[in-house]
């Protein structure tokens, strides 16, 4: 069987004048959990977006899990892929509640006629037990807390019972308890569910304890690839985002970056 879940071969991407992924590659194994970092505009989400069957190839080829995307095949390549947009501001008044948007995961697999049975009604309430929300699932999407809220978007990628989980940015504008929450949650899902991730994250401090591998993309190419050991260094990470950066060792052995 083939171990490798993504093979990128120079990907390049634009939305109308503005080129956002200038050549690509980027192979991915089963199993790996990939972190994505870089400067704003650097072409990460853009990335994700590739992988997810949404972006419109002006070259190159992509495979995922499988097969090669042609502009008709994203969706059902979407049913097998997981997706964690951004934290979101959710209007207050948004009349659907936890356990409803958690459903919205398994609608893919459903089709649009078909109502949720008693299995998918199980599959929900077990992503909502493994991300901790069993006890809100009646709450209305809109009266949760960023943290909160960032565990029904995981569980509902996890409601899909997908292969590969794409992460973008899940902890940004979370606070610092919230942010570790949700990282130390992700990487228990990566290692139960035997999942391929890849997390887009601005925050440095957390690859060196979640990634097995770190990619450095900055103005629409891979910069860098490696252990974040080796590539999470003052001199990568102040010539990738051209400002001086230092990273130092705390006593949780995580790197944490110093901006001078
Ligand atoms: P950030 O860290 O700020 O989220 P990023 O690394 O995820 O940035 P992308 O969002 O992939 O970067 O954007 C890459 C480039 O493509 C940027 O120059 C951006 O302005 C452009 N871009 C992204 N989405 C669109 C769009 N829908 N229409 C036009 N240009 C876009």
């Amino acid at each position: 069987m083939d171990n490798e879940l993504i093979v990128i071969d120079n990907a390049v991407v634009s939305y109308r004048e503005d080129i956002a992924l200038r050549g690509v590659s980027l192979k991915v194994s089963k199993g790996e959990f990939v972190g994505i970092i870089g400067p704003n505009g650097a072409g990460k989400t853009t990335l994700l977006t590739v992988v997810n069957g949404l972006g419109k190839l002006l070259e190159g080829k992509v495979r995922v899990l499988g097969h090669y995307l042609t502009p008709g095949n994203g969706h059902s390549l979407r049913k097998r892929v997981g997706y964690v947009p951004q934290v979101q501001n959710i209007d207050p008044r948004m009349p659907i509640c936890v356990r409803e948007v958690v459903m919205i995961g398994r609608y893919g697999i459903l089709g649009l006629f078909r109502r949720p049975g008693k299995s998918d009604y199980e599959i929900v309430d077990e992503a909502l037990e493994l991300v901790g929300m069993s006890h809100l699932t009646q709450r209305p999407i809109g009266h949760l807390s960023g943290g909160e809220l960032q565990r029904v978007s995981i569980a509902r990628a996890l409601a899909q019972q997908p292969e590969l989980l794409l992460l973008d940015e899940p902890t940004a504008s979370l606070d610092w308890k919230a942010q570790s929450d949700i990282l130390e949650l992700v990487k228990m899902i990566h290692n139960t569910r035997s999942l391929t991730t890849l997390f887009v994250t601005h925050d440095l401090s957390c690859l060196p304890v979640t990634c097995d591998r770190v990619v450095l993309m900055k103005e629409g190419i891979i910069w860098g690839e490696g252990s974040p050991g080796e590539l999470l260094t003052d001199d990568n990470l102040s010539r990738l985002y051209d400002m001086p950066v230092s990273v130092v060792q705390s006593r949780r052995e995580k790197a944490v970056p110093v901006h001078q």
